[in-house]
């Protein structure tokens, strides 16, 4: 049983805990979607060939089926452009839906000046002359301070004091610790973004759970991202799909997992990132009178969860001691972890996708290939794994299946 997770109680006692937030009419908690719509995932983002006609009619499905809130970011290749352009001509007001964009500077920022630049060209892009949410775009390990550097949070607060933003928050790949540093240092952050999904929700190396006890014990709501993992929970293995037919007999799999992390408490908005019709369809559907997932669903995906760790060949609790010894800052346990998700879900592409995202990316650390096989890991090893032999194993069976991926502005 997940604490907190009473289904008859679940949005309004998220609400509650929001009295202090001073949400306005428009943004209150309870008026926002349970199913939120990421735009990060559009296809033909990389060229700019996004099917601004498709994209419309995905809109225009979600917003049909009562779903209100669109995640887009400045740094998403042409997916702010692309919403603002789907969202004209529909039979829809500016007050009908809200808007979440996001503003970086651990990346194409060198100045406070570029936070404006970034903010107006969000606006421009969007075509609106606000936002109902804007949040510091993945806290985390280095970027944070980045974030100090550039005076993002004075800016956002200005922003939201000109109207040109309602709310603010920050998104984050990072551990509790880093929240906790984070909520403590941005006491007025209205939302938090966080990474939960069933198979990393009790990971050493993502501590998804903890995390949200962080955000709770700070009073701050969660919208969930990540909750399929990059598509990796929509391909899961027969044996897990077994127990997942029977607990959720009318959803996909990749629906099953929306539903899990918009079960979380204290979590009121879950993105799924639509790039089909079918899919807008399909998660519309589960998501209407969304009831957080039974008590028996939840013994399912803890039954799924056993499974999916039994899978893990590679015994890594996540407690990086190795990493204290790397010379060359490898990001040893999270490509341990990428190998177990190959070895679960054998999609090389969707684990090589995983590799660069969670060790690069979010972990800020080197690939396998910078290691120099000194050997320092395996002697740190409490659990005396083989390290550099899975590292030959995701050389060989990873690393050579990549897909083009771009995640950020060029
Ligand atoms: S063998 Fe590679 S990963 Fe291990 S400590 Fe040395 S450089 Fe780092
Ligand atoms: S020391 Fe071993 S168990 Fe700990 S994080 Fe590194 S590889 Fe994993």
């Amino acid at each position: 049983m997940v604490p907190g997770n009473d289904a008859s109680t679940h949005r309004s006692s998220i609400s509650a805990s929001l009295e202090c937030l001073e949400f306005d009419m428009e943004f209150k908690i309870e008026n926002v979607s349970p199913l939120g719509f990421g735009c990060m995932r559009f296809d033909g983002r990389e060229t700019n060939e996004i099917d601004i006609a498709h994209t419309r009619q995905m809109v225009k499905d979600y917003l049909d089926a009562g779903g209100n809130y669109f995640d887009t970011a400045w740094a998403y290749p042409n997916s702010e452009a692309a919403l603002g352009e789907a969202l004209q001509g529909l039979d829809y007001d500016r007050e009908s839906y809200f808007i979440c964009s996001k503003c970086v500077t651990w990346t194409h920022c060198e100045s406070e000046d570029d936070l404006e630049r970034q903010l107006q060209e969000s606006l421009a892009n969007l075509q609106t002359d606000y936002l109902d949410m804007y949040l510091m775009h993945n806290l985390g390990g280095r970027r944070t301070a980045t974030f100090e550097k550039y005076h993002a949070w004075e800016f956002m607060k200005r922003a939201k004091e000109r109207g040109l933003v309602r709310h603010i928050g920050f998104s984050a790949h990072c551990t509790p610790e880093e929240l906790e540093e984070s909520c403590e240092k941005f006491p007025e952050a209205e939302v938090v973004q966080l990474q939960i999904n069933y198979l990393d929700w009790e990971s050493p190396s993502f501590r998804e759970r903890q995390c949200v006890e962080v955000a709770r014990k700070h009073g701050k709501p969660v919208i969930a991202m990540e909750p399929v993992k990059g598509g990796l929970l929509a391909n899961p293995s027969h044996a897990v799909r077994e127990v997942l037919d029977e607990a959720f007999p009318n959803t996909g799999y990749a629906v099953d997992a929306l539903l899990f992390a918009a079960s979380m408490p204290g979590v009121f908005c879950t993105l799924s990132g639509m790039n089909a019709l079918e899919q807008v369809r399909e998660n519309a559907q589960a998501f209407k009178d969304f009831k957080p997932l039974s008590e028996q669903q939840l013994e399912a995906i803890g039954a799924v969860q056993r499974i999916m760790g039994e899978t893990h060949t590679v015994q890594c609790t996540g407690c990086e001691y190795c990493a204290k010894v790397c010379p060359e800052n490898v990001g040893i346990s999270r490509s341990l972890e990428v190998l177990n998700y190959y070895k679960n879900f054998g999609d090389p592409y969707a684990a090589n996708y995983q590799l660069g995202f969670v060790v690069r990316f979010n972990g800020g650390k080197n690939m396998i290939t910078d290691c120099i096989r000194c050997g320092a890991c395996e002697e740190a090893c409490p659990q005396n794994l083989p390290i550099l032999s899975y590292f030959d194993e995701i050389e060989r069976d990873v690393l050579p299946f990549s897909q083009k991926v771009v995640l950020m502005k060029p």
